[in-house]
């Protein structure tokens, strides 16, 4: 059975509290290198209304993978993004025939379902931060093993 993961973003993991600058030191990643990878769209941070970041524990869990598929798997940022996309979004957020007709991200297999201009009716209105298929691939996760508890 599919398994639907509404992340909470109550959940201490989830809470930005951290700011690019703690975010840097506690994760070891240079905050340049975070600012690319949400130019990416490899994640999200949360936006304050000053349009500053802020960053949670699960956040740091992100970069710290992302900086391991890159550092020690050798992805390049169009790699990992092809891997995002991979994610079956439509069937975790079980889309109809009509809303994937609609959707960008059912069809573009470059960009993770959460960079897609044209969304489906389901995540119009959505804040992909707090959805479960951009927070089913986080920490020490590999896809695989993501793909294996979706679709056992
Ligand atoms: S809400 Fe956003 S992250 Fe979730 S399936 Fe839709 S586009 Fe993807």
């Amino acid at each position: 059975m599919t398994k639907v993961v509404k992340n909470n973003p109550e959940n201490e993991i989830n809470l930005p509290v951290y700011t690019l600058r703690v975010t840097s030191s506690l994760s070891g990643i240079p905050a340049h290198s975070i600012r690319q990878y949400i130019d990416k769209g490899l994640l999200i941070p949360y936006k304050l209304d000053s349009n500053r970041h802020l960053f949670s524990e699960g956040d740091i869990r992100r970069l710290k993978h992302i900086h391991l598929l890159i550092h020690e798997r050798g992805l390049n940022f169009a790699g990992i993004r092809t891997l995002m996309s991979l994610i079956p979004c439509w069937a975790i957020r079980k889309c109809t025939a009509q809303d994937r007709q609609e959707c960008q991200a059912y069809y573009d297999n470059s960009i993770p379902c959460w960079e897609a201009s044209e969304k489906g009716r389901i995540c119009k209105n959505e804040n992909c931060r707090d959805c479960g298929v951009y927070n089913c691939w986080v920490g020490d996760r590999d896809l695989k093993t993501v793909f294996r508890e979706l679709i056992p």
